[in-house]
């Protein structure tokens, strides 16, 4: 616990006197520790491909400059290396805007099973070249919520393409959107969506920590995935706008399920 502790002199029954004031300042040293770590990880995330991108810029102006096969090697590397870059960058202006507009609750009528539906079709092609099996069961075909449709569509598009990406060739991925009821977690009426996949499960240790940015389980292989380490940060900001919950159930072994209860449009 951090203090931060003021004196003030005052007259107290006509004698002198001294007031101490004790403030607890603990939430704000975490706040600004946060801060700190949080700027300390952008800026190693965005120097690892930037030096790669300079060392293969050096390369290409000197030793490798007349080697056109090389040169081919390099220019693939260095466009996968600013891709990056740019995914990076990105996440993170869509994590700013969600966490500036947390406290607005967003209010139009939102089609769920066509968000559902138009970000499976926009992974269609994702899941084929992973070899991995989507389905998706609809309990119900109309469906509203109140809501912003941008950002609903990237809550599904980042579970179901980490459950693309982290099960692997001839696993499934199910989504499911339930139909309404009332949601103990909510104490309303609500639908639930579930992304389940048949890969690798995560160990509980790790389960409540996945949603801090930058939070990976495991580094390498999430940076060669194309991850950023931003996708479940920015999928719980967006739930929590909508005064939705996220629900992480996994086991090693035994694959993962992320659901998603919304209340529905009264
Ligand atoms: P990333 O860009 O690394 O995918 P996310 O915030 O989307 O970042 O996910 C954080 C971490 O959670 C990932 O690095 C991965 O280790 C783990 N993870 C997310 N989804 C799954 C899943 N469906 N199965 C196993 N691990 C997962």
């Amino acid at each position: 616990t951090t203090f931060d502790v003021s004196c003030r002199t005052l007259p107290l029954d006509g004698a002198p006197g001294v007031m101490l004031t004790f403030q607890d300042i603990t939430h704000l040293e975490q706040a600004g520790q946060m801060r700190r770590d949080f700027v300390a990880n952008v800026s190693h995330e965005l120097r690892t491909p930037l030096t790669a991108l300079l060392g293969f810029i050096e390369t290409l102006k000197g030793p490798a400059r007349d080697d056109a096969g090389a040169r081919d090697r390099f220019l693939d590397i260095m466009e996968a290396e600013a891709g990056r870059m740019e995914r990076l960058v990105g996440d993170l202006l869509s994590l700013s805007r969600v966490e500036a507009e947390e406290r607005v609750r967003p209010t139009d009528p939102v089609d769920l099973p066509g968000v559902v539906r138009s970000a499976l079709n926009r992974l269609a092609p994702l899941a084929e070249e992973a070899e991995v099996a989507l389905d998706l069961d609809l309990a119900q075909d109309q469906l509203e919520v109140s809501g912003d449709e941008d950002q609903l569509r990237q809550v599904v598009v980042n579970l179901v393409e980490n459950a693309v990406k982290y099960s692997g060739s001839g696993s499934e991925v199910r989504v499911g959107l339930s139909a309404p009821a009332y949601q103990p977690r909510l104490r309303g009426q609500g639908v639930v969506l579930s992304i389940s996949d048949t890969g690798p499960g995560i160990e509980p240790i790790h389960i409540p920590r996945l949603t801090e940015r930058f939070y990976r389980i495991d580094n390498h292989r999430s940076r060669e995935m194309g991850g950023t380490g931003l996708g479940l940060a920015i999928v719980k900001h967006i739930v929590n706008r909508h005064r939705g919950r996220l629900r992480i159930d996994s086991a090693p072994g035994k694959g993962t399920t992320f659901r998603v209860i919304l209340p529905i449009r009264a």
